[in-house]
């Protein structure tokens, strides 16, 4: 389903689920926007992130918890199964991150990119951190790696950030085949 062309089904409240906002204009999302227009970010105490583990992860979009770092769907994707890898901790950067953290954030990530080519099949990966608001983090308060699957046919970068992009599966379809495609021993 084009989600931006046809509507919201109400299945999924954007209100519940953490994200990362971008450049996109997306209507069904306006007090997400807020942030872009007047530059605010969240404090640790409203913080997507923060607020994100509190919840159950099917309404938090959450794949996996680690002991120090957790990952989730961005709720703004750039394609299905866009991961956000985030520390638990309320930091802003990677030099912020202890010895423990650093090792989860690259142990989940493996993992997440094993799990999303066995469930999707993708061919490549978009894999990054933006830090600071200069740099384009949506949320630079609270430190997220993005985990982009790439297919040989899918887009190029430079159209998808130009424009709408259309994604093609709901956020809870694609959660819940990541889930189950974990290992369970670290989830
Ligand atoms: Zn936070």
């Amino acid at each position: 389903m084009n989600r931006d062309a046809g509507g919201f089904e109400g299945t999924e409240q954007s209100s519940d689920f953490a994200a990362v906002p971008d450049a996109f204009q997306r209507l069904w999302t306006p007090h997400r926007l807020v942030y872009i227009q007047d530059g605010q970010q969240p404090h640790a105490d409203d913080c997507p992130f923060c607020l994100a583990p509190e919840m159950d992860d099917e309404k938090a979009l959450i794949v996996a918890r680690g002991r120090y770092a957790y990952v989730l769907l961005n709720l703004f994707p750039y394609n299905s199964g866009h991961l956000l890898v985030c520390p638990y901790r309320h930091i802003a950067t990677y030099d912020e991150a202890s010895p423990e953290e650093v090792a989860e954030i690259g142990s989940l990530t493996q993992i997440a990119m094993g799990v999303l080519k066995a469930v999707s099949h993708c061919d490549g990966f978009n894999i990054g951190m933006n830090q600071g608001r200069i740099a384009g983090a949506g949320i630079a308060g609270h430190l997220h790696q993005h985990i982009v699957p790439r297919w040989a046919l899918d887009s190029n970068f430079f159209p998808i950030i130009a424009g709408t992009k259309a994604i093609p599966r709901l956020l809870g379809d694609v959660r819940r085949e990541v889930a189950e495609g974990w290992p369970q021993s670290t989830n």
